[in-house]
């Protein structure tokens, strides 16, 4: 695994915390789906935060998602509206990821320019009042008519439906068929029979507004599928791995945050004539913030890195979100505690931090689903390694030697393709298929040329 962070990544990180540190700073007080929330959205898109993981081609900067997640960690550290962050991310990780794997050319013609540009928003529809944890009973039906769908039900605590433009809707096509009977629907705000609900008034996340999405014979034509008819429970467990492995990268500054701000009261507040930070029980629990934090970091940087990779991380993303989520929380309740009364104030921003993370032990599936999940995948592959890296040259000859069941010859007689013997004319076949034998000699040209 690679985890360091290129000379690039370096500067998103850091333009990124000071564009949320200069333009977005805290949240506004004014009502979630206001003006100043559209203006603060456009904001962000200016920066090219909607544009992070959409392709160049579609108008985004199809960023690695190392880089993204940089970048996020960056917001979150330079700003507390962490309802806006749990929006961009809404859209970024629940529409948009599924939007550009399953999408046709079409479909992300359509939708991702202006998503990219902040020009549409985009919310993610699954859960229904009955269809919570329980995702795939769903009672939303669409059934074909005329050429496309005409879609039933109402949709429960949808992140941005009062804003946005295109719901990501499940709803199932067959209801004998259990997975493969799920479908997933781009459909357009404006279309006749969708309705959305008044804003839902929450324990946090202001700044992330959330509604009720009705479908009342909505009418969407067949393009408006996203994948196959029956694919959704594929695209949903395509999205979900992306969600619980991102969602939450602002959340790494959002503790680096409460971490440095902590630690400076701590140094600063005096009782018993001492900085309280001299007490080794304060002490403590500003080390337990920090291992926290470095421990999340490595969670998310690893999911990252097997997503670039291209490999899949279901686990991964679930022991991401789980532990990110806690540790969030976790975070925001030391910052409240190690600040005494002043941190329960509203003066101070850390007790609004808290009820805005104790959401993420909730969306994205729960604490407790987290740990179903991560459970039942022991139980499948009971192992705990961690997975494998890319086969190298000399792995994948290793591999392929142990296949093959040779045993190995004595070290003496293997080819020395440093000295300069030639396994060739040795006769002797090279012992993992030359690819040794090649590095060696790659390194000794690059040695000779100085590189
Ligand atoms: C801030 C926020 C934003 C959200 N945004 C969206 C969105 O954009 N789109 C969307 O579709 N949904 C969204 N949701 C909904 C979210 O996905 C659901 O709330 C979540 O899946 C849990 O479902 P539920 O609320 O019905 O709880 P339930 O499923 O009823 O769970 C209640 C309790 O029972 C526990 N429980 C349930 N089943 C099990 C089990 N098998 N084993 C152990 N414990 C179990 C749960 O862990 C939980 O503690 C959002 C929720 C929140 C809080």
């Amino acid at each position: 695994m690679e985890f360091s962070w290129s000379v690039e990544q370096r500067q998103g990180h850091e333009q990124a915390r000071q564009f949320a540190e200069r333009d977005l700073g805290a949240p506004p007080a004014a009502s979630a789906a206001g003006a100043a929330w559209r203006e603060r959205w456009q904001k962000c898109a200016a920066f090219g935060v909607q544009g992070l993981n959409i392709p160049e081609a579609y108008g985004g900067l199809g960023l690695s998602t190392r880089a993204a997640v940089h970048v996020l960690e960056g917001l979150g550290r330079g700003t507390s509206d962490n309802g806006l962050l749990m929006a961009l991310g809404a859209q970024a990780w629940s529409v948009v990821a599924p939007l550009v794997h399953f999408g046709t050319e079409a479909q992300k013609q359509l939708w991702l320019p202006p998503l990219a540009a902040g020009a549409a928003v985009g919310a993610f529809a699954l859960s229904e009042t009955e269809s919570g944890s329980d995702a795939f009973r769903l009672h939303t039906r669409a059934q074909a008519d005329r050429g496309g769908y005409r879609l039933q039900g109402t949709k429960a605590f949808v992140t941005n439906a009062p804003v946005a433009d295109l719901f990501l809707v499940f709803a199932v096509t067959n209801p004998q068929a259990g997975y493969f009977g799920v479908s997933a629907f781009l459909v357009r705000r404006e279309i006749e029979g969708l309705s959305v609900g008044p804003p839902l008034a929450k324990m946090g996340l202001e700044s992330s507004p959330m509604a009720e999405v009705h479908l009342d014979g909505a009418w969407v034509p067949r393009e408006a599928v996203l994948g196959a008819e029956g694919g959704g429970g594929a695209i949903l467990q395509h999205t979900l791995e992306w969600e619980r492995g991102c969602l939450l990268a602002p959340a790494l500054g959002t503790m680096a945050r409460l971490l440095e701000q902590t630690t400076a009261h701590c140094r600063a507040r005096k009782q018993f004539g001492r900085p309280i930070v001299e007490f080794e029980a304060v002490a403590m629990l500003l080390a337990e913030m920090r291992l926290r934090l470095e421990i999340a970091r490595l969670l998310i940087y690893e999911f990252a890195w097997l997503k670039d990779e291209d490999r899949p991380a279901a686990v991964e993303a679930s022991m991401t979100k789980l532990y990110l989520s806690e540790s969030l929380c976790r975070s925001c309740e030391l910052a409240v505690h190690l600040h005494g009364a002043s941190g329960y104030t509203r003066d101070h921003e850390y007790e609004r931090d808290w009820r805005d993370a104790m959401a993420s032990s909730i969306y994205s599936g729960t604490t407790e689903m987290q740990h179903n999940l991560i459970a039942e995948s022991l139980l499948r592959a009971p192992h705990s390694e961690p997975p494998p890296p890319p086969a190298r040259p000399v792995e994948a000859a290793w591999k392929r030697h142990e296949q093959s069941g040779r045993p190995l010859p004595p070290i003496e007689a293997r080819p020395q393709a440093t000295s300069g013997s030639d396994p060739a004319k040795s006769g002797e076949p090279p012992l993992f298929g030359g690819a040794l034998e090649a590095q060696a000699s790659q390194a000794s040209q690059a040695s000779k040329e100085g590189r």
